[in-house]
């Protein structure tokens, strides 16, 4: 199985010919890693359209989309309307979505389901809860996997990529406070048992389960060196297209080297 790195941008950056340029820079040096890693750049809506035309190795995910197909909803974007401009991924239940724009379990559910027919690969992150903190992270991981699968079947429960991200490692946050790799690798292990009671123990092992949460430059071979962890959901590092290469690269390494 591949790495996975998947940039989120958020509000960023604030051109277009900075977009352009973060993401050919990371294109151009792909053919370097792509036989082990994959790439994911979650751009703003408005970006998605211009930037379809500079990824061929990279791929483009939305940062959300609405659960409905089509119709009257101000403001929305569909998945119909993503698939038209090669977006192939979109990240779903993101902490921030939660705390600051009040969606809940079954909105992401619905999203899911909605991706998942239209073959988006959904994204979804767990971890984003108002009390979260480091010995509750269990029973909110557990509480929101169970709501955001409901319905699933075995089989669209295999297309998802799943993200542990603690909300409180988000480097954004206030008070934010960079989780331990210890910490990532068991909460990933624990999605993973999760998983596995849905699907089996085989086929949870195949399954890509990332970490999110100030992964930058200087920590990232903390998290690669865990086999347990598939990749990671990057933030603030993925505007700087120096600091996000040298977190593809340590994965690269890692993949390398236990092959
Ligand atoms: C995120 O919010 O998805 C994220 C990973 O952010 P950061 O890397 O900045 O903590």
């Amino acid at each position: 199985m591949k790495k996975l790195i998947i940039a989120n941008w958020k509000m960023n950056p604030k051109s277009l010919e900075e977009a352009r340029s973060l993401i050919t820079r990371t294109e151009h040096r792909m053919n370097q890693v792509a036989d082990k890693v994959q790439v994911v750049v979650a751009a703003p809506f408005i970006y998605l359209p211009p930037l379809s035309h500079y990824c061929h190795m990279v791929k483009l995910g939305a940062q959300n989309m609405s659960w409905l197909t089509e119709g009257a909803i101000t403001g929305e974007i569909s998945a119909q309307q993503l698939k038209l401009f090669n977006v192939s991924h979109v990240i779903l239940g993101h902490s921030e979505r939660r705390l600051y724009l009040g969606e809940t379990d079954s909105v992401v559910n619905a999203k899911i389901m909605t991706a998942l027919k239209y073959k988006l690969t959904p994204i979804v992150c767990l971890g984003g809860e108002e009390d979260a903190k480091q010995n509750n992270m269990p029973k909110i991981v557990s509480r929101q996997f169970g709501a955001v699968t409901t319905n699933l079947s075995q089989k669209q429960l295999e297309k998802i990529i799943f993200v542990y991200e603690p909300v409180w490692a988000i480097s954004t946050m206030e008070k934010s406070v960079p989780a331990s790799s210890e910490h990532a690798k068991v909460m990933v292990a624990y999605l993973r048992k999760l998983l596995a009671k849905k699907i089996g123990i085989a086929r949870a092992a195949n399954m890509p389960i990332l970490y999110g949460g100030t992964v930058n430059r200087s920590n990232v071979s903390q998290f690669s060196k865990h086999p347990e962890i598939s990749g990671a959901l990057v933030g603030a590092a993925s505007l700087d297209s120096e600091n996000f290469w040298e977190i593809i690269k340590e994965f690269y390494r890692e993949s390398i080297h236990r092959s």
